[in-house]
């Protein structure tokens, strides 16, 4: 951090921000300008948040050089982490794929979505069993039932099970049925529930928010990674812009610029980063090219009849082409060695 003073400050005040900063144990240097005195800070600025710097005489600003975060940055961890969920290993040469319906409608639906899924190559079955709708009269999902079904796709086809949770008073109850909790859009700032997936021992998948930042986004996740839960994986979803044809505005750029800014895996949401199933496809296979480690898509065995977001499913004949062609482009990626990122 630095401290830029007002071309008239005096040395008092100077030396009172000097004193400042070396009472909580850091260090001052002051940088004499042509027009301006800065005071650089050397050490961990957190221990500053208590000090009204920017309310002292004399001072102009105070600027933060190095990021908020620390824990999800890849300056604090080079080495880019591979979260292992129950044996499936996602941020290394695998690239994973979850599939399923947006909702959890019923035991029927749901047990015929995880074998498509299953036959397609999916490592992850999703399924929402409490669904944050827009409208408080739309589907709200079955809840616990809910889970139950999905805990018993698992048993019947082996998929990993990644599923929403959407309060505090529910992360129990979603903890001991997923594998991977998934913290949606609407709730990515919601901090009382990052505290509470980051005092569990289960994976966390933390979309990104309808309007949130990079930078945002990135101090959601420390949140978690603070509370002593270090697997976090990102997921791109689209967000808000001008555009209307397109439910989101899928943002692959996020993709390479998550991987340099830090050390965790981002995986890619096409369904709701377009809301049409005709573009899922498309954004699927750029993911892919891009540099992402894994997709989440949205399946159902009869989109017309689903009671969730049905524009933006496939068809299980669509999945299938899907997986085909995403399948071959990872492979021959891998085979040929091209890196989309470089992670010097
Ligand atoms: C979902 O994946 O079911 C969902 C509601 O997505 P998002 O939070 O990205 O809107
Ligand atoms: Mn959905």
């Amino acid at each position: 951090m630095v401290i830029i003073m007002n071309p008239d400050a005096t040395t008092k005040n100077i030396e009172d921000v000097i004193a400042v900063i070396e009472s909580t144990g850091l260090t001052a240097k002051v940088m004499e300008g042509v027009q301006q005195r800065i005071v650089g800070v050397i050490g961990d600025k957190t221990r500053l948040a208590a000090c009204a710097i920017d309310a002292m005489p004399g001072v102009e600003q105070s600027v933060a050089i190095s990021k908020s975060y620390k824990l999800v940055s890849r300056e604090f961890h080079p080495h880019s982490s591979i979260i292992d969920v129950d044996g499936v290993r996602i941020g290394g040469d695998e690239f994973v794929v979850m599939a399923g319906p947006c909702a959890v409608e019923s035991r029927e639906q749901l047990l015929e979505a995880a074998e498509i899924a299953k036959q397609g190559g999916a490592q992850f079955l999703r399924g929402g069993a409490y669904k944050p709708r827009t409208s408080p009269y739309s589907f709200q999902g079955l809840e616990e039932e809910g889970l139950k079904y999905l805990a018993e796709a698992r048993e019947k086809t082996g998929l990993r099970i990644v599923t929403e949770v959407t309060e505090v008073d529910a992360v129990d109850t979603v903890a001991r049925y997923a594998d991977l909790l998934q913290i949606g859009a609407r709730n990515m700032q919601n901090f009382r529930l990052l505290k509470e997936v980051g005092r569990t021992e289960k994976p966390v998948l933390l979309k990104r928010g309808l309007a949130a930042t990079l930078d945002e986004w990135l101090n959601a996740a420390e949140y978690i990674l603070n509370e002593g839960n270090p697997n976090v994986i990102f997921c791109e979803r689209g967000i808000r812009s001008y555009e209307t044809y397109t439910r989101n505005t899928l943002d692959l750029s996020a993709v390479a610029a998550v991987k340099h800014l830090s050390h965790l895996p981002i995986i890619v949401d096409p369904s709701h980063g377009t809301g049409k199933w005709r573009l899922v496809k498309p954004m699927a296979l750029a993911a892919v090219a891009a540099g992402a480690d894994g997709l989440i898509m949205e399946m159902h065995p009869n989109p017309a009849k689903a009671l969730s977001d049905g524009p933006q499913s496939l068809t299980p004949e669509n999945y299938n082409d899907l997986m085909r062609d995403v399948k071959k482009l990872a492979k021959f990626m891998r085979d040929e060695g091209i890196h989309s990122i470089d992670l010097a």
